[in-house]
């Protein structure tokens, strides 16, 4: 029972001295990364991963946290387009990835309360769909009540190795999840091909549209930001061509159906090659990573920003936000 509490002892003093400290001394962008947000209560919570969600309740009092202590909330574009002596001592930049329908449904109306901006990274092929990461399709299946190991799971039996009777529950899907990432994503999605007539009626859009995305951009303070085309993790080894279609053609088709330009890109996975890191800093005004940190002026790359991911978990109470603000694992 010592961990917990040495835990909490450190949770309490970065989320007091360290957020003290965070807010005086040298310029900073603090860039939160958000996925999904949704009530603990709607399924589609209870079938994501727990890295990947914060609740409707805790987002609303992360985004009353920051009013409360009056930081100065602006997008990473905004902010990069600032000359550095215009810059706040304190800024914090609010960003969602993937372009999910709950952050239309459940994050925007927080922020327009607030009157705070942010950034939506969209997968440009990925709107209007049912999740379309194999996470959630594994997810789905495993924590579904009824269904049975049949011929069809075969393939993604041999990647899982034998799993118990289904349902699962979520800590145990999610540990197969973790189990998986050792294969590449092609072999992934191809064990799941067979299913998915089993997961076809046990989905829902869970992808923005462009209509709601229209309406994001124009009522809620929303900028659009660049997630690629299908989310393909820029690493060596692609093609000229994947990656001119994931940075560039990404870019120029959000900008077509949405009459605005797009400045702002986001490395799935955080991943990047030296190539693909040359052709977003030519296309694009800056970037942002997945990469843990406070970007200050020592360590400023506006075309590889650090961020802090939040979920729920690490950042369900005051204390423990303003602790993920300062930076604390
Ligand atoms: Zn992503």
């Amino acid at each position: 029972m010592i961990k917990p509490l040495v835990k909490s002892v450190w949770q309490t003093l970065a989320g007091t001295v360290g957020w003290y400290k965070v807010k005086r001394g040298d310029k900073k962008l603090i860039v939160l990364m958000y996925h999904r947000v949704l009530p603990t209560t709607d399924p589609r919570y209870q079938f994501e991963e727990p890295g990947m969600v914060v609740s409707d309740t805790t987002f609303a009092m992360h985004m009353q946290v920051l009013s409360e202590e009056n930081i100065n909330v602006m997008t990473v574009s905004q902010w990069s387009a600032l000359p550095a002596e215009q810059r706040p001592q304190l800024t914090v930049a609010i960003t969602f990835d993937d372009g999910w329908l709950d952050n239309y449904e459940y994050a925007f109306p927080v922020l327009k309360r607030y009157n705070f901006a942010s950034t939506l990274y969209v997968v440009s092929d990925f709107m209007d769909m049912p999740a379309p990461f194999w996470p959630n399709k594994v997810l789905r299946l495993l924590l579904t009540p009824g269904l049975q190991q049949t011929e069809a799971w075969q393939p993604l039996l041999a990647l899982t190795g034998t799993l118990p009777p289904l349902p699962l529950t979520r800590d145990q899907g999610a540990a197969v999840i973790d189990h998986l990432k050792q294969h590449g994503d092609d072999t992934i999605y191809a064990a799941l091909a067979p299913l998915s007539d089993v997961l076809a009626s046990h989905t829902q859009t869970e992808m923005i549209n462009q209509q709601q995305l229209h309406d994001a951009l124009t009522n809620y303070g929303v900028e659009l930001g660049c997630h690629t085309r299908r989310h393909y993790r820029l690493v060596e080894g692609l093609s000229e061509t994947l990656l001119q279609e994931e940075i560039v053609q990404s870019k120029q088709l959000l900008e077509a159906a949405n009459n605005q330009r797009v400045a702002s890109f986001c490395f799935p996975n955080g991943d990047f090659s030296p190539a693909a890191h040359k052709l977003v800093s030519e296309h694009y005004d800056c970037a942002v990573t997945t990469k843990r940190g406070i970007n200050t002026a020592a360590n400023l790359q506006t075309s590889k920003l650090l961020r802090i991911g939040v979920h729920n978990d690490i950042s369900n109470t005051p204390m423990k936000f303003r602790a993920k603000l300062s930076g604390a694992r």
